[in-house]
């Protein structure tokens, strides 16, 4: 415990008590924490702070976390704002409790350059002051592999490189041709790569050839709904394919949205070979929580609300998922938020876009899905996942995904008893659209703090609550 001393203002000045608190690697049990000046000033055993005229909230039973980091999110600016913006794409993060998004670069144009990395940066401090008062999560974007993600020439690397992108991939497209693949990779060891931070390359690993005109998994339902199928054997080919060049060219690897059980076997093995290989960390990937909460089947009671690439599989798949992320084999949990407008989502199935907003949800989706209440190292696990090493994969300033004394006050006060009905009408995102509508879940996120502001929830309604 540290006692230093900061200048205390008490108008700025904030105790929350008795929290229940992770640390983005464990649970440490019932805390106080003083937040001033935007800081997490002290973080001590409960009743230690003795402090006069400041703004106490006793929060006994809630948990406080880190914000959360999205390594995936589709935040469709530029080209795209009938179906989000930055500035919505990010109060939907704030509301999920997220003080960091990546943003993937499937925009209108590509991000594939500098002008477009940067203008994504600028909507963002543009929609920060447009604010009157309070915080937006910080943006991350991703940048794409290839020229205009058309999967021809690889894009310029250097100065995005130089720029401070360390994500790169044509998300929602796989990068067929194994030549154009090559000269990416070969790209990447010609370029001049930082010193202290990770160049990752996420592979949306489904074969285009493969999945041909498929709008959902191949499988009963959708033989019996006489629609078009993905097959597993799409994505298990690509999952492999993207092992073989990370270990050939021994580069950092993250599988996006895996989905199968054939995927997570075939990740689980490759991981051992790469540590054996001395590059133990170079292969990651995540899941969904929507392939984490929903299967096949509920794609005929929810129609194109459903509908996302690649598909939600059979119930044997999701226990896999569940099995392999509790395991350590999935590293995180990815939203792959994908909003589209009311009008594209009621489209039939065949017409219908790919995709499922889910930013707001994500939390409490994934606990809810993985039985995590029950268990609290089941908890940190998934809390883990959705914290610090996500953080750590994007290459996220050291104090992301983590609570310490001295960092800059990025957490999130989560009521872990509270039950809820999910209405997509007061979600913050564009998309209203959600398979979770009218679902029951449990956890709720109360308040996200970034950098000691409010970016959502407000402490007096927490205050209220008590
Ligand atoms: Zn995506």
């Amino acid at each position: 415990m540290c006692y230093y001393h900061i200048p205390v203002n008490a108008v700025s000045e904030l105790v929350l008590r008795n929290a229940e608190l992770f640390t983005g690697e464990r649970f440490l049990g019932p805390h106080d924490l003083r937040i001033t000046e935007g800081i997490v000033a002290d973080i001590t055993h409960p009743h230690m702070l003795k402090l006069k005229g400041v703004r106490e909230l006793d929060i006994t039973g809630m948990w406080v976390l880190p914000a959360l980091c999205d390594l995936h999110a589709h935040l469709r600016e530029p080209g795209y704002p009938q179906k989000e913006t930055i500035a919505t794409g990010l109060a939907a993060a704030a509301m999920g409790g997220y003080g960091l998004v990546v943003s993937m670069p499937n925009t209108k144009p590509a991000c594939d350059r500098r002008e477009v990395y940067d203008m994504q940066l600028e909507l963002r401090r543009k929609a920060v002051s447009a604010l009157n008062d309070g915080a937006l999560p910080k943006l991350k974007p991703a940048c794409a592999l290839t020229v205009g993600r058309k999967g021809k020439q690889p894009v310029d690397f250097e100065p995005l490189l130089a720029a401070g992108c360390t994500l790169f991939t044509d998300d929602g497209d796989d990068v067929g041709d194994d030549s154009v693949l090559r000269n990416v990779f070969q790209a990447l060891d010609r370029a001049p790569l930082p010193q202290d931070r990770m160049v990752r390359v996420m592979f949306h690993a489904q074969s285009k050839r493969l999945m041909r005109h498929g709008v959902m998994h191949d499988g009963e339902v959708s033989w019996r709904l006489k629609l078009p199928g993905i097959s597993r054997e799409s994505e298990d080919v690509a999952v492999r394919r993207a092992i073989d060049f990370g270990r050939e060219y021994r580069r950092a690897v993250h599988i996006t949205h895996v989905t199968t059980a054939g995927a997570v076997d075939a990740i689980r093995r490759a991981k051992e070979e790469y540590a054996r290989a001395n590059m133990e960390h170079y292969l990651t990937c995540e899941v969904t929580p929507h392939h984490l909460t929903f299967t096949h089947e509920d794609v005929e009671r929810l129609g194109a609300a459903a509908k996302v690439n690649p598909p939600l599989r059979e119930e044997s798949d999701r226990h896999e998922l569940r099995k392999a992320l509790l395991d350590g084999t999935i590293d995180i949990i990815a939203t792959d938020h994908a909003p589209h407008t009311a009008e594209e989502k009621a489209r039939p199935m065949t017409q219908s876009p790919f995709g499922i907003a889910g930013l707001e949800v994500a939390l409490a989706a994934s606990l809810s899905a993985t039985d995590a209440y029950e268990k609290q190292e089941q908890a940190a696990r998934i809390l883990k996942a959705m914290t610090s090493v996500p953080a750590r994969l994007a290459s996220a300033p050291p104090h992301c995904g983590l609570l310490r004394e001295r960092d800059p006050a990025d957490l999130v006060v989560f009521n872990p008893k509270a039950q809820w009905e999910v209405n997509p009408q007061e979600f913050a995102g564009k998309c209203k659209v959600s398979p979770y509508a009218g679902m029951k879940l449990r956890g709720r996120v109360k308040l996200t703090m970034i950098g000691g502001e409010a970016a959502y929830g407000d402490l007096d309604e927490l205050e209220r609550e008590r």
